[in-house]
């Protein structure tokens, strides 16, 4: 298994190397500031005791307070908990918000414990970390399997344990919390701002085809997005499997399937193909939105799409990043295409600080004059460097970065 803190590594190696940068800095920034292992114990609701393992990394802090999701999942790793919060320094350098980068995690599979026992599982986790935590210091928010449910836990728990009111403590919030308008959808919409520039640019070709892997909160956004622009939505996946339809999925009956099976498996009117079919199919754009490490050196030279839109964090190994670039396939990287979501916990943040509030339209529209602007700053540095776009959105952030930690 590829470890995503080496991929990270190697992704800033790539673009140091092309834009010459200081070797100091790039030594510095190939180490969090720091990390930290906790242990929560939990009474069960059987009256048993568990003890849970969490992590939080901080990255960088030069360009503002680290900044980054808590994920729940039974393969939570500190490798993989270090390397976002790696990637979310550099992602918050491209989409220019005055963010660092963090990370937190905890091992377990929530969709075994009971209510009760997630929300004691998240106040146990702030009660472990919270002095490591602040408006101006290090701002969390959810990743997969958190929500702004237990956002909002955790910024009681964080009120109580420090006795102040501090709803920019975290982002991704519900609404009543202190929430932003646009939050929800912002990473998927953010994708689709940037896939129009890339259609713009003549990246994708004429064929109108897209297959997305991972049909979650990110995915479901996006499919919104594409919408509009004329694509046709021909497979999705989750974990237990995925679906295609040449003539175009019906998203809403999908996510109505979803809801009463459990799994997008089945639905009327699909043939059902593995995760592994959906990633290999002749499509124009494929949209990889699930987990990392999807697209590797074991099915790199499979994959036939023209242009790869990374929902995900961390879904293209190295390895297979090398291959898609000898075959001349374009690859949107993932500090660029997902970072909608941390750029609205940025406007979230923003209005916490100075009491506002925006509406949905303003959000979305400030939101996409951003994207736009990452997207040109990455087209410029690839089309300097003639290099990929995954290096060229490293050199905007590094050279952003360094410019900071000077
Ligand atoms: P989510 O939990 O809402 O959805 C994840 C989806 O992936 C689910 O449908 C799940 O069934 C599916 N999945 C899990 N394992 C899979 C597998 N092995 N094969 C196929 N599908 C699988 O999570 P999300 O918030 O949509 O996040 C998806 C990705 O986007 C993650 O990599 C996350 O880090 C990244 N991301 C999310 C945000 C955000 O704002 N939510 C922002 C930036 C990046």
């Amino acid at each position: 298994m590829t470890n995503p803190f080496e991929t990270a590594k190697e992704q800033l190696d790539a673009a140091a190397k092309i834009a010459n940068f200081d070797a100091d800095k790039v030594a510095r920034l190939k180490r969090p500031d720091r990390y930290v292992e906790v242990s929560i114990p939990l009474r069960m609701d059987d009256g048993r005791q568990e003890i849970f393992t969490g992590f939080r990394s901080q990255h960088n802090n030069a360009r503002g307070p680290y900044k980054g999701g808590i994920r729940y999942h039974q393969n939570v790793t500190l490798d993989e908990i270090r390397a976002f919060s790696f990637w979310m320094s550099f992602k918050n350098a491209v989409v220019d918000i005055p963010f660092g980068g963090g990370k937190g995690g905890i091992i377990f599979d929530p969709h075994k414990v009971s209510e009760g026992e997630l929300e004691r599982i998240s106040r146990g986790y702030i009660q472990k970390v919270y002095r490591l935590f602040g408006p101006e210091f290090d701002v969390p928010a959810p990743d997969v399997n958190t929500n702004g449910k237990i956002m909002g836990w955790m910024l009681d728990e964080y009120e109580k344990l420090t006795g102040t009111k501090a709803p920019a403590t975290f982002t991704g919030k519900n609404l009543e919390d202190g929430g932003s308008e646009g939050r929800t959808e912002a990473t998927g919409f953010g994708g689709g701002y940037v896939l129009k520039q890339a259609i713009a640019k003549g990246l994708v070709g004429d064929q109108k085809t897209i297959a997305i892997q991972g049909f979650g909160n990110v995915a479901t956004y996006l499919a919104e997005a594409v919408k509009d622009m004329d694509f046709k939505i021909v497979a999705l996946s989750d974990s237990k499997g995925g679906i295609y339809n040449e003539q175009g999925i019906d998203l809403a009956a999908a996510e109505k399937h979803k809801k009463e099976t459990g799994a997008l498996k089945g639905l009327e009117g699909t043939k059902d193909i593995s995760n592994e079919e959906l990633l290999e199919l002749d499509v124009a754009v494929l949209v990889p939105a699930a987990l990392e490490n999807a697209l590797n050196g074991d099915n790199a030279d499979k994959i036939k799409a023209n242009l790869i839109l990374e929902m995900a964090n961390g879904p293209t190994t190295p390895e297979a990043d090398e291959v898609f670039a000898k075959k001349g396939l374009h690859v949107l990287p993932d500090i660029l295409c997902n970072s909608g979501g941390v750029c609205t916990s940025y406007y979230e943040w923003y209005q916490n600080m100075n009491n506002e509030k925006w509406s949905k339209e303003d959000v979305l529209a400030k939101l996409e004059k951003q994207m736009i602007a990452a997207f040109t700053a990455v087209w410029e540095q690839q089309q300097k460097h003639d290099t990929t776009f995954r290096n060229a959105a490293y050199i905007v952030a590094g050279q952003r970065i360094i410019e900071a930690m000077k």
